[in-house]
């Protein structure tokens, strides 16, 4: 319950005071409560994973209808505010909060409806993963998400979106049927292919700058409810022969079969034998989604490596498949990230990957290959926001290390120089979901590619003021 009045960020720079009258005023338009600094449930609704990107909101509204989101939006738009949306608030960049400002908490929003007959999920903006897959594999259907399940629908959707299933059915956006979105002006609007389509095609790819969604509407396949996966594990000491079986194994898999690599350090868990604990490994998260009488054929090359570690690889439910990597990545931690794109795994990028690991000074440092190619390469380059249809693998180097760390500079270098030494051997392209702020900003345009100034003409067209700004953010043209 607010009382008193208070200043606020503005959405131009420096504060805007609002009376008690004008908090009573927003209190009355929206159903959903209202949230400041030591109110019950404040903690959780500015907790987002990255500690290190963490700030702090003046003000929190949890929308519980759209309704809700129309006038959090028309109450920040009419005095100035400045305004995120929180998702899953799994952003490494930390958009969700708007320091200072006001923040639109989606969790309230977490419903799933599956219309099996049409193969369509419709879905609440404050979803996780785990809510969608969760709902969708009771009938054995699913659509593409990402590999952590307590990662947000909304981010992940409209940044592009990728896991498992891209190398089958393309970016998470290729699947996403029609929105229904809070628009700058307060306007509730549908976009589809044939309805507000130049929105549409923004939205898929452009991130949070078009307006608040607050329904998606994803098409679904038929996938498990059983498939076969897991992480099976090497010593590194075999890592040129690891990385080179990668490359084949990728070049040959059938679309049903997606391989990641990672070099890791052993994890203290269970499942690792103990005296691989902390010790450096090549690993490889493997999913196939296909027809389980034919897993063992196509698994058989990797099974062919011979000696792992660490063997997980087992029919499992998709919705483990989906969520087994959770605990790797605990929310609170410091996290830095850089990532490029590739068409293709050359000798002298997998001799880099080798070294790099080698040099890690890094406990929970890794090195990642996300193999995507297949389905998104079959679009043309326009076909949605998104771009990037020349992509066979997402790669990179992501560090983690607890706050306070005192290794922290020297963890977070390890990361910059690792970049300095891959970034040559992208395509140019990026993926927006994986930009930091402090040093990513001028990377937005060159993720997007000739989609950018199509973008900035739509955000110029829904947003001319840039009240969606606390994002990747496009500046609207002109
Ligand atoms: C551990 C981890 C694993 C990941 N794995 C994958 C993966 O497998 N595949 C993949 O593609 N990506 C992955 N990502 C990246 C992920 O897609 C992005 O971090 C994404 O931004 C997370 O979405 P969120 O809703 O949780 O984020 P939030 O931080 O809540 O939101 C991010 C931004 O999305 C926008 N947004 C959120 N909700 C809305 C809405 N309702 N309307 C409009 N805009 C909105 C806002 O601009 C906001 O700033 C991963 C990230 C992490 C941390």
């Amino acid at each position: 319950m607010i009382t008193k009045g208070f200043d606020i960020a503005g959405l131009k720079g420096g504060h805007v005071s609002l009376t008690s009258v004008q908090l009573e005023d927003l209190a009355s338009r929206v159903a959903g409560p209202l949230l400041q600094a030591g109110d019950e449930g404040w903690d959780d609704a500015v907790l987002i994973w990255n500690a290190m990107a963490a700030s702090v909101p003046a003000l929190v509204v949890q929308p519980t209808s759209t309704h809700d989101v129309a006038a959090a939006v028309g109450f920040a738009r009419e005095h100035g505010l400045l305004l995120s949306i929180k998702g899953g608030g799994h952003n490494i960049a930390g958009t969700s909060i708007a320091e200072g400002g006001l923040t639109l908490d989606m969790s309230r929003l977490r419903d799933v409806t599956v219309d099996r007959d049409a193969r369509l999920a419709h879905v609440g903006p404050g979803c996780l993963l785990q809510d969608v897959d969760r709902a969708t594999q009771e009938h054995g259907l699913a659509t593409v998400l990402g590999f952590v399940s307590e990662t947000g629908v909304a981010g992940l959707t409209l940044g592009g979106g990728f896991g498992y299933l891209t190398r089958r059915f393309g970016w998470a956006v290729d699947n996403l049927e029609e929105v229904e979105i809070v628009t700058a002006d307060g306007e509730i609007r549908t976009a589809n292919r044939g309805e507000n389509a130049d929105l549409f095609w923004a939205l898929r790819g452009g991130g949070g700058n078009f307006g608040v969604v607050t329904r998606f509407t994803f098409r679904l396949h038929e996938i498990g409810p059983t498939i076969y996966g897991g992480l099976i594990a090497w010593p590194f000491e075999r890592a040129d022969e690891i990385l080179q079986a990668y490359r084949t194994i990728t070049t040959e898999a059938p679309r049903e079969l997606t391989v990641f690599l990672i070099l890791l350090n052993g994890p203290p868990a269970p499942f690792v034998p103990q005296e691989w604990h902390g010790k450096r490994l090549c690993a490889m998260s493997v999913c196939y989604s296909g027809d389980l009488d034919h897993a063992d054929e196509a698994l058989a090359p990797i099974r062919a490596l011979g000696g792992p570690v660490v063997n997980l690889l087992q029919a499992q439910p998709y919705t483990q498949q989906q969520s087994y990597l959770d605990g790797t990545e605990p929310k609170g931690n410091n996290y830095y990230w850089k990532t490029e794109m590739a068409a293709s795994l050359s000798d002298d990028l997998l001799s880099v990957w080798r070294d790099l690991f080698a040099e890690c000074p890094m406990p929970e440092g890794q090195l990642v290959f996300a193999h995507v190619g297949g389905a998104v390469n079959e679009h043309d380059a326009d076909d949605g926001a998104v771009g990037n249809r020349d992509v066979q693998f997402i790669y990179g180097a992501a560090g983690a290390w607890e706050p306070n760390d005192p290794d922290a500079d020297t963890f977070r270098q390890w990361v910059r120089d690792a970049w300095k030494r891959f970034r040559p051997f992208s395509t140019g392209g990026n993926y927006v979901n994986f930009q930091l702020a402090e040093d990513d900003a001028d990377r937005t345009a060159d993720a997007y590619g000739k989609n950018y100034e199509r973008l900035q003409r739509v955000k110029a067209a829904y947003d001319p003021d840039n009240l969606f700004r606390v994002n990747r953010n496009i500046r609207p043209a002109g």
